[in-house]
């Protein structure tokens, strides 16, 4: 399954002709790439946790600075992008990435407390109907927020969380086994709340067809694109999802802590509340959710916005979103289509890379079908002796799993780090890579195989 594709050319030639055939290979330059003691670069893997600076960010966040400066309390109307509206001027490029209209989106807030505010709206427990369902090796900030959410309405999260596990022990959950489980819990779900694509193992999971399942259960669909969103293109509003969240620090490239985003789709949100038959969503409100015309005269009564935008609480912060709205002019420019292409042969190219020269050492989990992941490869570092055969990867011996590959796992991920490479370690044995297509190369694909060979020995 794994065998080098026949007309890959693994070679440094072979990886810098590549790049001289990408389309994109000029937006690198449009990105701070951090630069090892020598002055080099170094080979970024890492753009899925923390993307890489544009060199726009500086500008676009020292103009807000500069109004701020200038105008005072009246940059809100009129800074050169005046803050009052700030927050729109990033909802077309971010509905576009996720395939929504513009009103099933917007920023605000982080993504652990936009989930929290999504599930007082969409997690309403009632009778049976009160677990919550989400996938073996979720993020840990997603299980403790379900967790609480489900102690917060006075249930037990031991008994009401259901950790959806794969059949055969392996890191990949078809989706089959989540319909499954559907099936046989229909009448005690109340939600499920997946991530789109799993921060550990890389499968982007088929939102569309878990959508369907998760109705004919009578539960709702949420989802956590911390890891998609950026990364693959997604069609929200088509595929159903009831709501959804996302990060925009990491494929998103909005620096630090940047802001999150939120999906309500229109059935929820974009209805009209004057109309007396119409029965509002529930959910916790601020001043920002508030129908914008009236919101300063200041009326006791909450009206809210239409659309997501309505489950805003606070006006938002204006420096962050700078950051973020620079990012989005690159993907503007690029687009999700050209980036998807990019991105699936790059992540193959690395994924061959690897196994033609690290294969006896290491098992790439990340699905290998490219309609089932965006640009990560978690690589498992075989325990020594672990054998190569299937049969063996599906029944784990004792004495392979007890020969814990943590201490020499560990130490080729730190002769990674010296050599320059920056990519992330999960314990006890797996390295996460993500070739990011704006501004990873093939080159940086064989440097990191050579590398890892070299780590390895
Ligand atoms: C990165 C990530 C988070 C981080 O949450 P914050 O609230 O932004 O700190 C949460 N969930 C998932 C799935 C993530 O990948």
């Amino acid at each position: 399954m794994h065998s080098p594709l026949p007309d890959m050319d693994l070679t440094l030639e072979g990886a810098r002709k590549l790049d001289l055939l990408d389309p994109l290979r000029s937006f690198r330059k449009e990105f701070h790439v951090p630069k090892k003691g020598d002055g080099s670069d170094t080979i970024y893997l890492t753009g899925n946790s923390l993307g890489l600076q544009p060199k726009s960010t500086r500008s676009a966040v020292l103009e807000v600075l500069d109004d701020w400066e200038q105008f005072g309390i009246e940059g809100h109307f009129k800074a050169k992008r005046p803050w009052m509206p700030y927050h729109e001027f990033l909802t077309e490029t971010m509905a576009q990435l996720v395939g929504a209209s513009s009103s099933e989106v917007v920023v605000m807030n982080s993504l652990t407390v936009n989930l929290h505010l999504l599930m007082a709206s969409f997690y309403r427990p009632e009778g049976k109907r009160r677990k919550i369902v989400i996938e073996q090796h979720a993020f840990p900030s997603d299980r403790y927020a379900v967790r609480s959410q489900i102690g917060w309405h006075g249930f037990d999260p031991n008994e009401d969380l259901i950790v959806a596990t794969s059949e055969d022990g392996e890191p990949i959950l078809e989706e089959s086994t989540i319909e499954k489980l559907l099936e046989v819990h229909k009448n005690e779900v109340a939600l499920i709340l997946i991530g789109g694509v799993n921060y550990y193992t890389g499968q982007f999971f088929d939102l569309a067809r878990l959508a369907k399942a998760t109705h004919a259960a009578g539960a709702v669909f949420g989802v956590d694109l911390a890891h998609a969103a950026g990364n693959i293109q997604l069609s929200l509003h088509d595929w159903d999802v009831d709501f959804a969240a996302w990060c925009s620090y990491k494929y998103l490239n909005a620096g630090p802590g940047g802001p999150s985003g939120v999906f309500v789709h229109e059935r929820h949100g974009n209805v009209d509340w004057s109309d007396p038959s119409v029965k509002p969503s529930l959910r916790l409100s601020g001043w920002w959710g508030h129908e914008a015309d009236s919101r300063f005269a200041m009326p006791n009564e909450f009206i809210p916005m239409k659309g997501a935008e309505g489950w805003q609480l606070s006006n938002p912060p204006i420096l962050s979103l700078a950051g973020l709205r620079a990012s989005l002019e690159v993907f503007g420019k690029v687009g999700m289509p050209a980036l998807t292409e990019k991105s699936r042969s790059l992540t193959r190219y690395m994924e061959q890379q690897i196994l033609s020269r690290c294969g006896d050492s290491v098992e790439i989990i990340t699905p290998s079908d490219p309609s089932r992941r965006g640009a990560q490869l978690s690589v498992r570092l075989k325990a020594s002796g672990e054998s190569n055969t299937p049969e063996k990867l599906n029944t784990p011996t004792p004495n392979a799993t007890s020969q814990a590959p943590a201490a020499s796992g560990k130490a080729v991920f730190h002769a990674l780090e010296k050599a320059g490479v920056i990519c992330d370690w999960r314990e006890p044995d797996t390295i996460r890579l993500a070739p990011v297509p704006l501004y990873n190369t093939f080159e940086d694909a064989y440097w990191f195989a050579i590398e890892l060979e070299k780590a390895l020995k």
